[in-house]
């Protein structure tokens, strides 16, 4: 019997079963299709098979947090902080509203932590060393993964404490860094060794003085752009990056009581809602843009604006001095880029914050041979190899885009690579399956289940704390979360091809992976199973003659 309450289940059918002999010109085949969520997710997570065994409730938590852990060692932070690029392809949206995937992975990586779940090493030591510089989420991915492959991993990073921007970018009110820490401390019980406080001067040095075999780069990209704003000795100006890093120092960063920020990413936004929480009155996120165009994510400009955040659009800044800028009016040209109008404004402003984008400091590389550096970022191979051997690199210092996920896709790449290029094999991913698109489902079977809201912390209580706005799902609410997956192109043990199947061909196999097959001396090649399975796993293919 089928658990999942949002599809309909058919019975099985009363017909006798006829041996259909050879005349049959097609054959019904199970197929596992690869779901759009799948696809779209950096860190490649088989988010389809975890939902799976989440929609079971109880021990199936577990099997789906361990599922997710075979890609990414970070499902709580992944629920906190990730874009979820996976709920803008799924099917579902088509329907009515994306399936909740980055809630219910919070919700899973938060019984992860509640419940000390560990993982272990897959393969037996390889008696080889791994170097990883940087323990961002694509150093420790990369980490995570070499040591379950066997390899002897240590980390080494400059600063007091282990996350990369997760800790010393993302303000405290979207990643709790008991959290964070949590979920680093289960890489480093893996057997990785953190060596903290530790500044990686010459990459070439460091791998010989320690006598590793490979090393992943994953530095980051730290140092804040600087633009050139004429301004008086008096003016207060510092970068975002700076800001954001030392809130995680002793003492609070003064502000003062008009905050501009000079920006329009995410990084822009995060540290205009810091200086909201840090007692301005005031905080105003200046962009040479319209809202249409700015890189910040809708819902975090929302967020942002809910907490007195204002936005001045189509605004540069001219100049700033002591207590004032001066802000021109910027239009839109017919290419859509800013042109300055010469129209000005003062405005009040106690300190001028700039979040203009970060560069990459790759001075560990000087006197690499074989590197190649474009547009101050490093160049790797589709192994994430540098052209230099066995020096392997990833997240913000390579061309891609700058997100956690990539970051943790790409240290989860690298580290397959390495262990390949130890090993001295080659590693060639699975050839991945056709797309389950939208087309292969009869959406008709499934009821209709409106989306589950994540709580939010009352307004108040975020303009002045640093506590964490977005609340989780709770068990019932994550596992009806859950249960929405279609379960695009995979079969999900509804019983329906089991049941329309007019030869009672669809044998059960007691096999979880494949639950059904297909008793080729009974199937006529109808069609039935295919035209009436929900999720599209099953198909058609010409009978070999
Ligand atoms: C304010 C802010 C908010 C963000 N919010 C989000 C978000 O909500 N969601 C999201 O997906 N992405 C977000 N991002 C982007 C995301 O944080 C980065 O893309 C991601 O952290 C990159 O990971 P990484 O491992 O490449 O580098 P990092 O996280 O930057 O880590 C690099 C590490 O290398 C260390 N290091 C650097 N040089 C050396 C050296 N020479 N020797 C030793 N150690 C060294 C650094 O100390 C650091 O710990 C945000 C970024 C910022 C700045
Ligand atoms: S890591 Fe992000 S993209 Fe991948 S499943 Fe989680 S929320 Fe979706
Ligand atoms: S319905 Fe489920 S399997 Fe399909 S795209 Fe959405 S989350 Fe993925």
């Amino acid at each position: 019997m089928n658990d999942k309450p949002f599809a309909i289940t058919l019975d099985v059918g009363s017909s006798l079963a006829n041996k259909t002999g050879s005349w049959r010109t097609e054959r019904a085949v199970y197929v596992d299709r690869l779901p759009p969520c799948n696809n779209a997710c950096p860190a490649g997570e088989n988010i389809q098979r975890w939902l799976y065994e989440a929609e079971e409730g109880g021990g199936g938590y577990e099997r789906a947090w361990r599922k997710i852990m075979e890609d990414n060692p970070f499902p709580a932070v992944m629920g906190r902080v990730c874009y979820h690029p996976c709920e803008t392809s799924c099917n579902r949206a088509q329907l009515d509203e994306a399936v909740g995937i980055n809630s219910v992975e919070r919700f899973l990586g938060d019984e992860g932590i509640a419940n000390g779940w560990t993982v272990d090493p897959i393969r037996e030591p390889s008696g080889k060393r791994v170097l990883v510089v940087g323990a961002g989420p694509s150093g420790l991915s990369a980490a995570y993964h070499l040591a379950r492959l066997g390899h002897a991993v240590t980390v080494v990073d400059a600063a007091p404490a282990a996350g990369g921007m997760m800790r010393f970018g993302i303000p405290r009110y979207r990643l709790p860094r008991e959290v964070l820490d949590a979920e680093v401390g289960r890489i480093a019980a893996l057997g990785v060794e953190i060596r903290l406080g530790t500044n990686v001067e010459s990459i070439l040095e460091t791998m010989e003085e320690g006598g590793f075999d490979a090393a992943f780069l994953a530095v980051g990209a730290h140092l804040g752009k600087r633009a050139y704003i004429p301004a008086g000795s008096a003016a207060k100006m510092l970068d975002a990056v700076s800001l954001l890093r030392s809130m995680e120092g002793e003492e609070r960063p003064q502000l003062g009581r008009r905050v501009v920020v000079y920006g329009g990413g995410n990084t822009a936004l995060d540290a205009a809602r810091t200086a909201k929480r840090l007692g301005a009155e005031e905080a105003i996120v200046v962009y040479r843009r319209t809202r249409d165009r700015m890189p910040a994510h809708e819902s975090e400009l929302e967020e942002a604006e809910a907490e007195g955040v204002l936005v001045k659009w189509l605004s540069t800044i001219k100049r700033a001095d002591a207590g004032t800028i001066l802000v021109e009016r910027m239009e839109l040209d017919e290419t859509g880029f800013p042109q300055p109008t010469g129209e000005v404004e003062e405005l009040g402003a106690d300190s001028v914050v700039l979040a203009l984008g970060q560069e990459t400091d790759l001075s560990l590389l000087d006197g690499v041979p074989g590197l190649e550096v474009e547009d101050g970022v490093v160049q790797v191979g589709p192994d994430m190899m540098t052209g230099h051997p066995g020096i392997f690199a990833g997240g913000d210092m390579v061309p891609a885009e700058r997100t956690v996920t990539v970051a943790v896709g790409h240290g989860k790449k690298a580290a397959r690579h390495i262990d390949a290029w130890l090993r001295a094999g080659g590693y060639a991913p699975a050839p991945k399956h056709g797309l389950a698109e939208f087309d292969l489902l009869n959406t008709w079977y499934y009821s209709d289940a409106p989306r589950t809201l994540q709580p939010e912390l009352e307004l108040a209580r975020r303009q002045s704390t640093f506590e964490e706005v977005v609340g989780g799902l709770d068990e019932s609410t994550a596992l009806f979360e859950a249960r929405r997956c279609l379960s695009c192109g995979n079969c999900f043990s509804c019983d329906n091809c089991y049941g329309v199947c007019p030869d009672n061909a669809v044998v059960k196999t007691g096999d979880p992976e494949h639950p059904y097959a297909i008793d080729l001396d009974f199937c006529k090649g109808c069609g039935i199973c295919v035209a009436e399975c929900p999720s599209g796993a099953i198909e058609m293919v010409p009978e070999r003659i």
